[in-house]
């Protein structure tokens, strides 16, 4: 079968030029109510994730406003993906990076960093802000101590919501043929939700932003009560805080979910298995929020999602019906398949 009249591009000088401008598909034989549910597959930006987007951003805006000099240090607290994407972008131009990364996060995520030259420090995930070993605290004070380095920060530089107010919601809106009621995000450093919600606010005034938000996070209590909870704890990678980002305008969000890791894993399964898109736990949430949203709508809305990341990374952890049975995240009634195994 040929594949039509689509006139391919030219080949890229560098990968850096393959960074956006990325997929959109229907998902068609889900029940999404009166609604049609398209996702965006940032999965297909070459280091896996949206986050190529941002680190592009960030390193550029640095290098033009000079705190960036050559063979300088990129040094972030990330939990894997910001990471990939300063290593993809950073390491073509010539810097060095250092990571700080919380060991809840997946072995390959780690693997893969190691693999292209990055210097990355382990530190515990069960400690919060103000700890001396909590992640972001850590990357600011190495950051401080290395001649030349600096602190990228995404969840404050305001380079990382500015990519998405300038590349991802444009793209969307134009795949979308200029008609989108609603945008499903999840929040990690909250660039995606601030930087569309402020491109929708302008270009869509009608696109509604919805926040998809692990169970445990404070984000979605916070938006639906006004009230902070005391954070839990969670599965799903890349999203969730236990604080809210200076990157993260949460008075953009008009509904907001709070989704348990089993929903957020079923619904990533769910993708994988019906069409045929391997997905990252944290599209798992967007998705299973997205569902949420659609099937609670009483008339035809067109709805976004994101595949934020590939679930290559994840084929040990989502995809693995021992592990999640060992974490207690296999659910009966969603993971019907699984009941042979775990008796
Ligand atoms: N999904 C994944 C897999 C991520 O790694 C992140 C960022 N940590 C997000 C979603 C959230 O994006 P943002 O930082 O723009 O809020």
């Amino acid at each position: 079968m040929t594949q039509g009249a689509i006139p391919l591009p030219p080949p890229a000088r560098s990968a850096l030029d393959l960074i956006g401008r990325t997929p959109m598909v229907e998902l068609l034989g889900f029940d999404t109510g009166p609604c049609r549910l398209f996702v965006k597959l940032e999965s297909a930006n070459p280091g896996g994730s949206i986050k190529d987007r941002i680190a592009r951003s960030m390193i550029e805006a640095a290098e033009a406003d000079g705190s960036l000099k050559p063979g300088g240090t990129i040094v972030e607290a990330t939990a894997g993906n910001t990471g990939l994407g300063l290593a993809q972008v950073g390491v073509l131009k010539g810097y060095k990076i250092l990571l700080v990364v919380p060991d809840k996060m997946s072995r390959e995520k780690i693997q893969h960093l190691r693999a292209m030259g990055v210097d990355v420090r382990i530190t515990r995930s069960d400690v919060g802000k103000g700890h001396p070993e909590y992640y972001q605290d850590m990357a600011e004070r190495l950051a401080a101590g290395i001649p030349g380095a600096i602190f990228i920060n995404q969840f404050a530089n305001p380079a990382n919501p500015l990519a998405h107010e300038t590349t991802t919601g444009p793209e969307i809106l134009e795949q979308m043929e200029g008609d989108i009621d609603a945008m499903v995000v999840g929040v990690g450093s909250g660039g995606t939700l601030t930087g569309l919600g402020r491109f929708f606010a302008k270009a869509s005034p009608k696109t509604k932003m919805v926040l998809a938000d692990p169970e445990g996070s404070v984000l979605a209590p916070l938006v639906n009560t006004g009230k902070m909870i005391e954070p839990g704890s969670w599965v799903v990678e890349g999203i969730g805080e236990d604080f809210v980002p200076v990157n993260c305008d949460l008075s953009l969000v008009s509904t907001a979910y709070t989704i348990p890791d089993t929903e957020s894993i079923a619904a990533a399964r769910e993708l994988l298995s019906r069409a045929g898109v391997l997905g990252g736990s944290s599209s798992g949430t967007l998705l299973a929020g997205a569902l949420r949203y659609c099937r609670e709508q009483t008339e035809p809305k067109r709805v976004v999602t994101l595949v934020c990341d590939t679930g290559a990374k994840y084929l040990s952890k989502v995809y693995n019906d021992s592990w999640l049975a060992e974490q207690g995240l296999t659910d009966r009634r969603l993971h019907g398949d699984l009941r042979d195994l775990i008796g």
